[in-house]
């Protein structure tokens, strides 16, 4: 186990080695890395169980361009996949996305903002072709991520 601070130290130093290193620039590469720093945390996973890459099915030209961050635990392989929708932002929830009921697009279908936030969406059954999800139970994101196909009627509103 290692100290507080020799993990905040480590924590610091991926930040910096990945904002110089990232083959999308110094701008994307310090939302990656700041990302993954957070999302490592949210989860009490070490760095070297996230990786991050770019969304480019949620594409924007604004600043702060969307992050997909993959988590893979350490005992039984199982990866989990979270958006950072606007990285820049990063009192903002993780999405956790999975497979549209639907139309098997990935889709959001939590806010995690924490362990337990994971730990309530998998208590909960799947969401199941013909459910209409509760309003509290899927982010607002569910019903107009670019995720859905075109004729998904979960997406049908954009
Ligand atoms: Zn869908």
């Amino acid at each position: 186990m290692t100290s507080l601070a020799e993990r905040a130290h480590a924590a610091a130093v991926y930040i910096r080695h990945n904002t110089a290193v990232s083959p999308h620039g110094r701008h994307r590469g310090e939302e990656h890395a700041r990302t993954a720093v957070r999302l490592a945390a949210a989860l009490g996973l070490s760095l070297d169980q996230i990786t991050t890459a770019p969304d480019w099915q949620r594409r924007r030209t604004t600043p702060g361009e969307p992050v997909l961050a993959t988590a893979t635990c350490p005992d039984t392989g199982e990866q989990y996949v979270f958006l950072a929708r606007f990285p820049i932002y990063d009192d903002e929830a993780f999405e956790l996305l999975g497979p549209c009921p639907e139309c098997s697009g990935q889709v959001p279908l939590a806010l995690v903002r924490h362990l337990a936030d994971l730990g309530t969406y998998l208590a909960r059954p799947p969401i199941r072709p013909g459910d209409i999800p509760e309003a509290d139970t899927v982010p607002d994101t569910f019903k107009v991520d670019e995720g859905h196909t075109g004729t998904c009627r979960y997406g049908e509103i954009h």
